[in-house]
């Protein structure tokens, strides 16, 4: 039996086996060889198996996502069978003798440089496949099986780190707990994490060559502890934990189709946080009275090229569609520092998070823009959406989205579809943001607060900075001074005011927020019902 304790961002527990995600970027040695021809039929083999992975690939694709999505694989396995691509490895372990690993490795890097250096967008883009392929490769022959979600018994994911778009990448069904060596508290991992409900521990000491998938482990995030093969009787009290949990969660569910309405008769909107279409089930399950923040970023991540209009006005048709006339506040994109797609091209930054990011990218690159109000707008017209911006500083930035709204308005009426310019509302999280909040509340419909940035905004610490976990105070002083000004701000204006952030789940604080006059908290779906609890327990 081994333990670690970790930080934990769900806490929940979990017992299952485990299945360890190795890092992608593996160290390939360059190894000298005797035999060329048996190490190139050690390609063949990987290619071979990385074939299959990908057909496997491509049938839950098309089940989870569609066709076209998942025409990707397909492109995929056609660039595995590329002469030039084979000849070029084959061709480097017979002239240096070198191992298929390291001529596969830098195959793949001279082939994608090649490509990242054309000028055709579509060419452009597929320097990430190459890459991409060349991985699944170096890993076929390392022997690592790749992650098989398909075939995957539901296990506990062990790995380095984990990126937003690898996590969104994975079958929830099949997770029951992610235990990490690195990682923030506060980075959008975490927050995904919290939103599939599943128990999470970070910055966890363990050494993954020492894991082997299958392994029993214990993943109890109320201690912030992780057991690997444990003794049977601790296994049997992590068991009766998970009952005694699902019995507290089937106490919340009596809570369901009850008002958030306080003992003295105050009423507050819960709603929930998501960043899918799949997601509403959650907000379903958990009877959210509305979404707060769909993150829409998160239809960007995980893909090898821009979201078409079409494909993001399906899914936000779809959710407002699911949400039956219930609230549907969607964030335009908030890509940028830890949320990365290559193909935005956004280069490396000193200080992402200060960086071009979120509301910026709109401003400058107006086509993307475009392309997801148009989107929005289009969607408006099936549901009760409203339409959020992220990251806002200034007023001059409300009146150019607006005007590029407008813009986007007229173009729809030329080719007459339907649309509706919905209520549009910012989010507060800059410091900048909430010392304008008076003169902001006259321009747009309403504020939500994002506890997240403005804490890292206001107190100065890199939320993603795993060393400053301890620093990160949400409940400081200036935080909550500025939850009450742009409250008040908000409602001299007749406008509402929510929190969106974790902050908005945070129990200790749910009778302030009632005080302060918050009209709105949505917080992870798993955290509806406790919020719902707090509520209704209170005097305010
Ligand atoms: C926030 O900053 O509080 C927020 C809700 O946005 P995100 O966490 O996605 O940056
Ligand atoms: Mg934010």
């Amino acid at each position: 039996m081994i333990k670690f304790s970790g930080k934990s961002v769900y806490k929940g527990i979990a017992v299952g086996p485990a299945a360890v995600l190795k890092n992608h970027d593996f160290q390939v040695k360059r190894e000298k060889i005797e035999d060329a021809e048996a190490e190139i039929q050690r390609v063949e083999e990987a290619v071979e198996k990385a074939q299959e992975q990908l057909v496997m690939l491509y049938d839950k694709a098309v089940k989870e996502v569609g066709e076209a999505s998942a025409a990707i694989f397909e492109v995929h396995q056609m660039m595995l069978e590329d002469e030039d691509y084979r000849d070029s490895v084959c061709n480097m372990i017979r002239t240096e003798q070198v191992n298929a690993e390291y001529a596969v490795a830098v195959t793949g890097d001279n082939f994608s440089e090649m490509f990242a250096g054309m000028d055709d967008d579509y060419m452009k883009a597929r320097a990430a496949d190459i890459k991409d392929i060349s991985n699944r490769l170096v890993r076929c022959l390392c022997g690592e099986e790749n992650m098989d979600f398909g075939s995957m018994e539901p296990s506990v994911i062990i790995a380095e780190d984990l990126s937003p778009s690898e996590t969104v990448q994975m079958d929830k069904e099949k997770i029951l707990a992610f235990v990490t060596v690195h990682g923030s508290t506060n980075s959008h991992t975490a927050i995904l994490a919290r939103m599939m409900n599943i128990p999470a521990l970070i910055g966890v000491p363990m050494n993954l060559e020492e894991i082997h998938n299958g392994q029993t482990v214990i993943v109890d995030g109320l201690k912030s502890e992780v057991i690997f093969d444990p003794e049977e009787e601790k296994r049997r009290e992590a068991e009766a934990k998970i009952q005694e949990e699902k019995e507290k969660l089937e106490l919340l569910q009596t809570l369901k189709g009850k008002e958030n309405v306080t003992l003295s008769g105050r009423k507050i909107h819960i709603y929930a946080n998501i960043g899918s279409v799949s997601d509403v089930a959650y907000v379903m399950e958990n009877d959210a009275g509305g979404i707060g923040l769909f993150r829409s970023e998160f239809l960007y991540l995980g893909k090898e090229d821009f979201p078409t209009e079409e494909e993001q006005f399906q899914a936000y048709k779809q959710v407002a569609q699911m949400m039956a006339g219930k609230k549907v506040i969607i964030r335009t994109l908030d890509i940028g520092a830890d949320k990365q797609a290559d193909y935005f091209h956004l280069g490396n930054e000193e200080n992402p998070a200060l960086g071009y990011r979120a509301i910026r990218i709109c401003l400058k690159q107006t086509d993307i823009f475009k392309v997801q109000l148009r989107a929005l707008m289009r969607a408006a017209a099936y549901g009760n959406i409203s339409i959020m911006y992220p990251m806002i500083t200034s007023t001059e930035e409300v009146r150019r989205i607006f005007e590029i709204v407008k813009e986007v308005q007229k173009e729809l009426d030329e080719i007459q579809v339907p649309y509706k310019v919905p209520e549009q509302g910012i989010m507060i999280e800059t410091p900048a943001a909430v010392m304008i909040s008076d003169e902001l509340a006259e321009l747009v419909d309403f504020f939500s607060i994002g506890t997240n940035d403005l804490t890292q905004y206001t107190l100065a610490i890199d939320r993603q900075n795993e060393k400053l976990d301890d620093f990160y105070n949400p409940h400081h002083k200036a935080i909550l001074k500025m939850i009450r000004m742009v409250t008040e701000n908000a409602h001299k204006c007749g406008k509402w005011a929510g929190i969106c952030g974790e902050l908005g789940a945070d129990l200790e604080l749910t009778e302030e927020f009632l005080k302060m006059g918050l009209d709105e908290l949505s917080v992870s779906p798993s955290m509806v019902l406790k919020v719902r609890k707090a509520v209704r327990e209170s005097r305010v």
